[in-house]
């Protein structure tokens, strides 16, 4: 008997699980054990089994036994090789054959080990994905911003530019009323007139003269109502017999902002504006002259 097929029985006598391969065209069958079986020193003894099989049927082929004839096979190192073998038809020549000695539990755990390190590469790439999405978002945003801001600045800037224009157009010194000029200041009916009076109909807009700060707008005795506005230079101008008043105390003007319009109320002789000027605040002055100094004619 050829010693693979003493092995062959011996596979079977132990006790181990095996399982029958597909015919081979020669009808016969051949023996294997099933890989889960082995132990990786079963698989090294098989590999030397396996190299000993081979050169048994060398010996086999050359030294009496006919092609056709029961051959020897080795013992399967692998399902792989196993189900190779099981398929060759033909009778083998004698070669040189290798035989992979595995562990399944080692190949497991290298199975195990390569998906969990790919299932780490996907975690690894969805956080970069999601971390270079919300970079880009937060990158947009910023973007977005600084453009919004660059427009406010940009529009910031025009405004300015046109209130500095409009203000530089705008005359330092203006008309406190529109009108005839009926009384100037001085000495009048025994008494003195410390003011000039435009006279014109009711509710024609009243100016303040200059850049100011109004300090009272209210009822006035002999003024009925009256605005006072005190300038940058500390003059104080007065605007008397008012029929309403369009501003209030604290509140800044500028030269040529209506504050008021002309009325007929305290001890007026008909509608008329009554246009005082205190330098310094309290030394009352002919309006004339301090007008014409300022480029204004009455
Ligand atoms: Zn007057």
């Amino acid at each position: 008997m050829q010693e693979g097929s003493t092995l062959a029985r011996h596979t079977k006598a132990s006790g181990r699980r095996a399982f029958t391969a597909p015919p081979n065209p020669n009808g016969t069958r051949r023996s294997h054990r099933a890989e889960c079986d082995r132990k990786p020193v079963s698989g090294r003894v098989a590999a030397v089994v396996v190299a000993a099989g081979a050169l048994a049927t060398g010996v086999g082929a050359t030294g009496g036994l006919g092609s056709g004839e029961t051959q020897f096979l080795p013992l399967g190192a692998s399902a792989d090789l196993t189900a190779a073998l099981a398929h060759s038809a033909a009778p083998r020549q004698a070669e040189i054959q290798t035989v992979h000695a595995v562990d399944p539990g080692l190949e497991a755990a290298k199975l195990m080990r390569s998906e969990g390190l790919l299932a780490k590469q996907h975690v690894d790439e969805a956080i970069k994905y999601a971390s270079d999405d919300y970079t880009a978002r937060q990158a947009e945003l910023k973007r977005q911003k600084d453009a919004e801001d660059a427009e406010k600045a940009r529009v910031a800037e025009e405004q300015a530019r046109i209130a500095a224009e409009e203000a530089a157009k705008r005359p330092k010194v203006v008309k406190p009323a529109e009108g005839t000029f009926t009384s100037g200041f001085g000495g009048r009916w025994g008494t003195t007139h410390y003011g000039v009076d435009i006279a014109n109909p009711i509710g024609t807009p009243i100016l303040s003269v200059m850049d100011g700060v109004v300090v009272e707008a209210g009822p006035a005795s002999g003024f009925g109502l009256w605005v006072r506005v005190r300038h940058n230079d500390g003059t104080i101008t007065i605007y008397g017999h008012v029929n309403e008043t369009l501003v209030s105390a604290g509140q800044q003007v500028h030269a040529g902002q209506q504050i008021a319009t002309m009325g007929n109320r305290g001890q007026s002789t008909g509608p008329h504006l009554h246009f005082e000027v205190w330098i310094n605040g309290s030394q009352k002055i002919n309006p004339v002259g301090w007008l014409g100094e300022r480029g204004i004619s009455l």
